[in-house]
């Protein structure tokens, strides 16, 4: 007798994956995360894959951190294409993998994992999908930029190695604890060695978390990015007030889960130019599609897919 299949759930979790999944199209790519319920990738993905003519889901998992170990072993063992990682995992995960990129070992965290032979490699695709996001909502390339990025976790150290290897102007590191910016900071030292001078103020520092740092850096950057998770939350208020920025400042907030984050309503406030993270989002995807399968990411779809 044909066994019956389930129905495709928009959560699945660890006990979903010991047992297996069986549903129509094979379940080979997912997010990891907790929370996870937000995520958007599977919608973008599963476009992608269809459009593709890929026979395969991309699905969300609800994973606490002391789950990640068994669940990556499973997911190894289910022969999964590979998966996303997303917070808690970044930092965790690293520990569990066979292989690490170059980007995956600078940033010290990973959002990507590729099985292939039985192995789990490691990559970072956060920095390249924000500069490609930055090259699409303002028109500029980070080379061309002064650069303040608020957060120094995550997605701030893969920004900042971004901006870092594509020899932006100036960059600018605040962060909650002032140490871990400055350690950032230091660790990017190589990449401003050259001979790009602004006068009186440094290529590259890290500033304290305060409005007097703010209200000066304002007035000497191009574009302001927060990549801390100040705005997520209902109620939050923008990590620099409006009255803090200019008209002349591109403001990026990698945060996508409204439209209109609290940064980027700051940004509209004071006459400056807004994006929230969505296209970051969206590139990050796409390149963690690159990997997967090594061919071109049907972009357009994806896009489609989340907006
Ligand atoms: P994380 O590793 O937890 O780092 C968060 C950073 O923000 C930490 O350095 C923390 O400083 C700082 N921070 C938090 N609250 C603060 C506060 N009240 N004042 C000052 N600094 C504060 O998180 P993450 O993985 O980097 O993620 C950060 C954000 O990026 C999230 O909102 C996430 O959604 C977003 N993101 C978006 C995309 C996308 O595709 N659009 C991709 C990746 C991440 P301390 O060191 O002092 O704790």
């Amino acid at each position: 007798m044909k066994k019956k299949l389930g129905a495709a759930k928009s959560v699945y979790t660890l006990a979903d994956l010991k047992k297996g999944i069986d549903v129509q199209s094979p379940i080979r790519l997912g997010v990891l995360g907790d929370p996870v319920e937000h995520s958007l990738s599977p919608q973008m993905q599963d476009a992608a894959l269809k459009q593709c003519k890929v026979d395969m889901q991309y699905a969300r998992f609800r994973i606490s951190p002391d789950e990640l170990r068994h669940a990556l072993k499973l997911i190894r063992q289910l022969e999964f294409v590979g998966v996303n990682l997303t917070i808690p995992h970044k930092i965790k995960a690293l520990e569990f993998l066979d292989v690490r990129d170059e980007n995956v070992k600078r940033i010290g965290a990973v959002n990507v994992i590729k099985v292939e032979s039985g192995k789990l490699l490691g990559f970072n695709t956060d920095g390249r999908g924000f500069s490609r996001a930055v090259r699409e909502e303002f028109s500029v390339d980070l080379r061309d930029l002064r650069i303040l990025v608020l957060g120094a976790g995550g997605a701030g150290r893969a920004i900042a190695l971004q901006c870092a290897k594509e020899n932006c102007e100036r960059l600018v590191i605040a962060n909650g604890t002032f140490e871990k910016g400055q350690e950032l900071a230091d660790s990017l030292r190589d990449f401003f060695s050259g001979p790009k001078v602004f006068g009186p103020v440094p290529r590259l520092q890290a500033i304290p978390w305060e409005e007097k740092a703010f209200r000066f850096q304002i007035g000497n950057v191009d574009l302001v990015v927060n990549a801390t998770p100040i705005g997520l939350n209902r109620g939050e208020t923008s990590p620099i007030p409006a009255r803090l920025l200019a008209p002349h400042v591109m403001v990026y907030d990698t945060i996508y889960s409204d439209k209109r984050t609290p940064l980027v309503a700051a940004a509209i406030e004071a006459g400056a130019r807004g994006a929230n993270g969505l296209s970051m989002l969206l590139h990050q995807g796409a390149l963690a599609f690159e990997v997967w399968f090594q061919r071109e990411p049907p972009l357009d779809v994806m896009r489609k897919a989340i907006s």
